[in-house]
């Protein structure tokens, strides 16, 4: 292909609101073009890139016996995906199944990443179906595995992190919307909303009474703490939320406990809740049930207000609670014997510091963007198969994700210098890039060069246009094609070529004739 005949041409600058690497390169290089916020196109050039990508996708997969099927997007692929298979699956013989679909989908959350965050992006969705819990982890433990492959062959090491489903792939960014707990010692990662961590065991007291204190101003555990001359681990936090099952459904109360040194993770607390959505209570509706914002407690409430306290509040003897009075706390509070929570479920926030349930060291928060994930899914009424011997029984299933823009982001913030992109053979728009330093017999002899490489079955991208070998080679960096082919008066004359690595330095004269060999000994062909 000519470089004339491209779609797009390169940019000298990126966009001011492009802010991460891999999106100002994928602009400047043309890999895709904004049309509205998070919103591109991806030209001939970026559609190659997605191709590639594809394809090396659809081998993996197919290499596992999984098969690809198309889905209409106005159903939602997930409903749609089990409507069919609720029809279609009705015998043990008929499992296990895989299968899936490569197309673009809407994505929610906030675009803030470029090619990370778009506001639709092409996805991988597959779906395991097995005839029982056993027999969907092999095929999960196979996903998981095909999924590791693609990584490598992509040359990119993504982190993967626990769910409470499964595995999210995820590339670690400051700016990334998803936020996990990694361990400094051994590999324990997981998200927000299952983080574990172990706390110290406190000390032993003798049990105290329950007594009510004045705490004049005092409305911050930290104050409450101070004024008492207690840690805030000595404390307990109460914290009032509102939540809506579903969109339509009326608003409850929730009171949530954690020991005063904890936060309430709203991540963690949604997930006991079978989610929905939670906002802070309102003060009246914290008064309505008898309590006093900034002096609450679970203590003398009503029994029908719904109390998820986490098991740090097991943790330690005689805390200080508020009193439902305002300017007052209780000390000496004890759990069971003076208020016992409706339900004790592990609602405590991860932090920096805290410790690794696997081996003690400190865990670190830390950030990223979601490029995939594999989850083991439970059982859903309508989607069985009859056993051999004609019993009813749930399909067990597993669902795997990926997205294809955020995998090419990755590749870029892994793959680039200061001059451009340097894509991994596996994903490059091309193979070979061919310069023509020069007119009249120069530019004959690189368009017969283009003509042989891509007979013998490379992608070449030749620069035709009457530029500056200056402007040629910058382009080929930004452009970032893996093998370089510079056609010059000089080189002609000996018959040469002028061969060099994007990645590397380097630049050697190779003879034309060794020069097909060359190219196939670096393998620039999947
Ligand atoms: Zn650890």
């Amino acid at each position: 292909m000519n470089i004339t005949e491209l779609f797009t041409h390169t940019w000298r600058q990126a966009p001011a609101d492009a802010v991460l690497t891999s999106h100002q390169l994928a602009l400047r290089a043309g890999v895709v073009r904004p049309l509205e916020t998070a919103l591109y196109a991806w030209p001939p050039l970026g559609r190659r890139v997605l191709a590639r990508l594809s394809a090396a996708i659809r081998r993996e997969l197919g290499a596992l016996g999984a098969q690809e099927l198309r889905l209409p997007l106005s159903m939602g692929p997930r409903a749609a995906a089990m409507t069919l298979a609720a029809h279609e699956i009705t015998s043990h013989k008929q499992l296990p199944q895989r299968v899936y679909v490569l197309q673009p989908l809407p994505q929610p959350g906030r675009p803030r990443g470029g090619l990370f965050t778009p506001r639709e992006a092409q996805r991988l969705m597959a779906c395991t179906l097995a005839t029982d819990e056993a027999a969907r982890d092999v095929l999960y433990a196979e996903m998981c595995a095909a999924f590791r492959r693609l990584t490598d062959a992509l040359e990119i090491a993504p982190t993967w992190a626990q769910t409470a489903e499964g595995d999210v792939l995820l590339w670690p960014h400051e700016r990334g919307a998803l936020r996990y707990a990694a361990c400094t010692r051994c590999d324990y990662r997981a998200t927000a909303e299952t983080a574990r961590f172990a706390l110290p065991p406190a000390p032993q007291t003798p049990t105290e009474t329950l007594r009510k204190v004045a705490t004049p101003n005092c409305k911050t555990i930290a104050e409450v703490a101070d004024f008492l001359g207690v840690t805030t681990s000595q404390t307990l936090k109460a914290v009032f939320f509102a939540h809506k099952p579903t969109a339509e459904a009326a608003e409850r109360l929730i009171f949530a406990v954690v020991r005063g040194d904890l936060e309430v993770s709203t991540a963690k607390l949604l997930r006991v809740l079978g989610g929905g959505q939670l906002e802070p209570a309102s003060e009246d509706a914290i008064r309505a049930v008898g309590a006093e914002p900034g002096y609450a407690s679970p203590i003398g409430l009503p029994e029908d207000v719904q109390v998820i306290a986490d098991p740090s509040v097991q943790v330690g003897a005689n805390f200080v609670a508020g009193a439902n009075e305002a300017g007052y706390h209780l000390v000496g509070v004890n759990v069971p014997r003076d208020f016992a929570p409706g339900q004790i479920a592990d609602i405590a926030e991860m932090f920096d510091g805290a410790r690794c349930p696997q081996c003690g060291a400190p865990l670190r928060v830390a950030a990223g963007f979601e490029l995939g994930r594999c989850s083991r899914l439970g059982p859903r009424p309508n989607v069985t198969y009859q056993d051999a011997d004609g019993v009813e029984r749930p399909i067990a299933r597993g669902r795997y994700t990926l997205a294809l823009d955020a995998l090419i982001a990755a590749v870029i913030e892994a793959h680039h210098d200061e001059w451009g992109i340097l894509w991994p053979r596996a994903l490059a728009p091309f193979d070979v890039h061919i310069v023509a330093v020069g007119g009249g017999a120069v530019r004959q002899a690189a368009r017969a060069l283009h003509d042989e490489l891509n007979a013998a079955g490379f992608a070449v991208l030749l620069d035709d246009r009457n530029e500056s070998a200056g402007v040629k080679f910058n382009d080929a960096d930004l452009l970032g094609v893996p093998l370089r082919l510079t056609v010059g008066k000089k080189a002609l004359a000996q018959d040469a070529v002028e061969f060099k690595r994007r990645a590397e330095r380097e630049r050697v004269l190779v003879p034309r004739a060794e020069l097909l060999e060359m190219l196939r000994a670096e393998r620039v062909s999947p």
